[in-house]
């Protein structure tokens, strides 16, 4: 697939379907999907470092920003990200946007923003689970595994998030919210955000992105 844009930023709120998109692009595209959320979900739990940002994860909130920004910024570096990346919840909050410009200088890049309505967020996080192995996502609703729980591919039982919990979500919409909305306005003006109906399908959904991307 050629593609216009090479650094793509996925922004939007929580079980906005991100992580599956950024997934599914990056087998398209070859080019590496760096999501924040699994950088630090993959922190050795026997450090402080992995044990602080749990806790942070466990309760709903934001990892302190020098945490994220560093994690991040030092994946950014790595050589598979030197053609591009397909960035996935970062930023979130003005510190880290500024930290992200900072690092981007003035190359060209384009932030996606996936939009859905509360309500259908909060189904979305009720029903979603993946499977530990092949991380492939699904939904009871939309995209149920053909057995109840198990996955299609490894015959695995599926496992849901820690933080995807009734009110660990409430609480990361509220942070989405206060922290993350307001990053929306200051794209809009720079002329780098396309917004993206996120209600749709998975298929959908990927062929807009698709087209979006092309050149
Ligand atoms: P996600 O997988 O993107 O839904 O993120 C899961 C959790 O990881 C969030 O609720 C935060 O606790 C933490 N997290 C992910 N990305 C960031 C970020 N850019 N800044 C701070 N915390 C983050």
């Amino acid at each position: 697939m050629s593609l216009k844009h090479t650094k793509i930023i996925l922004f939007g709120p929580p079980a906005s379907g991100k992580g599956t998109q950024a997934k599914v692009l990056a087998k398209l595209t070859g080019l590496p999907h760096i999501s924040t959320g699994d950088i630090l979900r993959n922190l050795d739990l026997n450090t402080d470092l992995g044990r602080q940002a749990k806790s942070f994860m466990d309760q709903g909130k934001l990892v302190p920003a020098e945490m994220a920004i560093q994690l991040t910024l030092d994946r950014l570096k790595k050589p598979d990200c030197q053609k591009g990346f397909i960035l996935d919840g970062f930023p979130r909050s003005l510190e880290q946007a500024e930290a992200l410009k900072k690092f981007l200088g003035g190359s060209d890049y384009i932030v996606i923003y996936f939009t859905l309505t509360l309500k259908e967020a909060v189904d979305r996080i009720a029903g979603r689970a993946s499977c530990p192995q092949c991380k492939k996502p699904y939904n009871d609703k939309k995209d149920p595994p053909k057995k109840s729980g198990i996955c299609d591919n490894c015959r695995v039982p599926l496992v849901k998030r820690d933080d995807d919990n009734e009110a660990t979500a409430a609480k990361r919409f509220q942070v989405y919210n206060a922290e993350t909305a307001p990053l929306l306005a200051r794209y809009k003006k720079s002329g780098k955000l396309v917004e993206l109906d996120a209600t749709k399908s998975i298929e959908a959904v990927s062929k807009e992105l698709k087209d979006l991307l092309a050149a």
